[in-house]
């Protein structure tokens, strides 16, 4: 089990943003940024390479909820960035699809 199931089970503690049905939004132990929010599935999809076509409903509600999460942390308007890191060069941690929100200040570009 990973920690994000552990998260999902409210086994461990995670400062809440949001939740939906099929989806959890919280924030993010180590926040790279003045707004750093994690969107994952409640099902597990391990990385986003592996998802099915069965997964579609759920990958694109998941899209609808980074709009809420950045509505719900007031980047709506100024601007955010949406990061999935896939594998090692990815930078993967954790084999629990999660969608990053950043925001909250000018991102650079390109990405490290
Ligand atoms: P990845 O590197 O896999 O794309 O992202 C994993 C993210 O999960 C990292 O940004 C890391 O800070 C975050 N994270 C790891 N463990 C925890 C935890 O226990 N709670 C929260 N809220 N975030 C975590």
């Amino acid at each position: 089990m990973t920690i994000f199931e552990k998260i999902i089970a409210r086994e461990i503690p995670a400062k809440i943003v949001a939740e939906g049905e099929t989806w959890l939004a919280f924030h993010d132990i180590s926040p790279q940024a003045p707004v750093h929010v994690l969107v994952i599935p409640k099902k597990l999809i391990t990385r986003v390479g592996a998802a099915d076509p069965e997964d579609a409903a759920i990958l694109g509600t998941l899209l609808l909820a980074v709009q809420e999460v950045a509505q719900k942390t007031g980047i709506l308007e100024t601007g955010f960035r949406v990061i999935i890191n896939h594998g090692r060069d990815g930078g993967e941690t954790v084999p629990h699809l999660h969608i990053h929100v950043l925001g909250g200040r000018p991102l650079g570009w390109p990405p490290g």
